[in-house]
């Protein structure tokens, strides 16, 4: 056993470059090898049992082995393992797959695009948002919104679109117009003396006078995550989103809620819209649609921007736009097979029943002297570790308290994500009462040899 996964280790290191890595770093370190997973547990190839705490990449609902979604994909792997939707052609998962989001996501959202992951989905936003203006005779609006922090993928527009430092830097990103904004976490972008409500208001000050700044002509829409999670787990200040949505639309800007991973109940809501009082134009979802057993995002969309898009290709002959996997049948055959696990089990019913003693387990982690703030909404949430706590000082070299921790907490049995020096937790869907105790104490355990090892 040591020495394949000494010989694989070794493999690894010698051909692979991994994404969001140090690839310097993990030269010296290795890989750590997961080889199998059961319920809300992953093990490596040493036997090593770890709670999955953030559900792979926030994404894994149903847990690492339901053998419903294998054999759902065999089955349709059988019967019809590829056939693509261009050119009208269709197949049955797909449809199926598209009739349930329909019948899930806000009334308002009719119509549905298949992409295989997030950021297709956010690129395929932009190049329809560009389409349909030239389409409506509005050439000029063209430009998005988006916040500082968010995060909407790394392919050429997501990337764009994405708003922090390590996505653009030496990838000269962003590539595409767009402005971002303020980040709407009132714990580090609060000023001195301002409360939520007067943040909150600054915040929407802002939108509006660079609304003005632009012409409301030339920006084509606002996306934005309901909660932003990979820029750390933020939940909005009061009243954001409705301002947002009413300024949006006072000045005609499509609205895009990007919920990859707060649709599917991870806010204990549907889909994170509805937790925040907000109806977009546009929604984008991956991750739990699958329970990333298979790659598959999908954008939702209104029927206005269908018919001004569809009114557009009988013009000039086609939607020149498609992925090879757009719509795979196993793809949405996995994804119609989770979603029916997701009725029979409630999960979203679930996540809302769990927030209570999951919410009050991250807080308990408030008093520790290196968490600046203990915070998250239904069964997602962070803790933020800072050098001093009355000032709110982070550390001076970003990220090492993080990388620390997550060592410490793989020595714990609890793998969480370390976002500089967030620690974000967002356990499997399928979670008990039972479940959120122990990754409580894990993580409590991890944070009380922390205290030592950053001193
Ligand atoms: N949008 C959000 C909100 C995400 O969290 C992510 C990925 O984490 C993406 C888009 C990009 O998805 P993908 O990694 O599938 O391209």
């Amino acid at each position: 056993m040591d020495a394949l996964s000494n010989s694989l280790a070794a493999a690894d290191i010698a051909t692979t470059m991994h994404p969001y890595t140090n690839l310097r770093q993990h030269e010296q370190t290795g890989p750590l090898i997961i080889s199998r997973g059961d319920g809300i547990r992953v093990y490596d190839e040493r036997g090593k049992e770890y709670i999955e705490g953030l559900a792979g990449l926030w994404s894994v609902a149903v847990g690492f082995s339901e053998k419903r979604l294998a054999d759902a994909a065999y089955q349709q792997m059988l019967k019809l393992p590829y056939y693509h939707t261009f050119s009208s052609k269709a197949h049955e998962p797909s449809i199926r797959l598209a009739e349930k989001l329909v019948e899930m996501t806000p009334e308002n959202l009719t119509r549905v695009f298949f992409t295989s992951s997030g950021s297709e989905a956010n690129d395929t936003i932009v190049k329809m948002m560009w389409f349909m203006n030239n389409a409506l005779g509005r050439p000029k609006k063209k430009k998005f919104l988006a916040r500082t922090k968010g995060y909407h993928g790394i392919t050429v527009a997501s990337g764009s679109l994405t708003g922090l430092p390590i996505n653009h830097r030496d990838f000269d990103l962003p590539a595409i117009p767009v402005r971002h904004l303020t980040c709407p976490h009132f714990y580090r972008f609060g000023m001195e003396g301002e409360d939520e409500a007067a943040f909150t208001a600054r915040l929407l000050a802002e939108l509006e006078a660079v609304i003005a700044e632009e012409g409301a002509d030339t920006i084509a829409a606002f996306i934005g995550e309901p909660l932003m999670a990979a820029g750390g787990v933020l939940p909005p200040p009061v009243g954001y989103w409705e301002g947002v949505e009413k300024i949006c639309r006072a000045n005609d800007i499509m609205l895009i809620a990007d919920e990859v991973i707060c649709g599917f109940g991870r806010l204990g809501t549907p889909f994170g819209c509805q937790k925040f009082s907000f109806t977009p134009d546009i929604m984008t979802l991956s991750k739990q649609i699958t329970s990333s057993y298979m790659p598959l995002a999908a954008v939702m969309f209104s029927e206005a921007i269908y018919q001004a898009i569809a009114d557009n290709t009988a013009t000039i002959g086609n939607f020149g736009h498609g992925f090879t996997a757009s719509g795979h049948p196993v793809a949405t055959a996995v994804g119609l097979e989770n979603l029916a696990i997701f009725e029979e089990r409630d999960l979203i019913g679930n996540a809302a029943r769990l927030e209570a003693s999951f919410q009050a387990g991250i807080r308990s982690f408030a008093d520790h002297p290196l968490v600046g703030e203990a915070r998250g909404t239904g069964l997602i949430g962070a803790v933020e570790l800072v050098a001093d706590k009355a000032t709110k000082r982070p550390f001076a070299k970003v990220g090492r308290a993080g990388t620390i921790a997550g060592g410490i907490g793989h020595e714990e049995g609890l793998i969480f994500r370390a976002i500089g020096d967030q620690l974000a937790l967002c356990p499997p869907m399928i979670s008990t009462e039972d479940d959120v105790k122990e990754i409580m104490t894990r993580m409590g355990r991890t944070l009380e040899r922390l205290t030592g090892a950053v001193a």
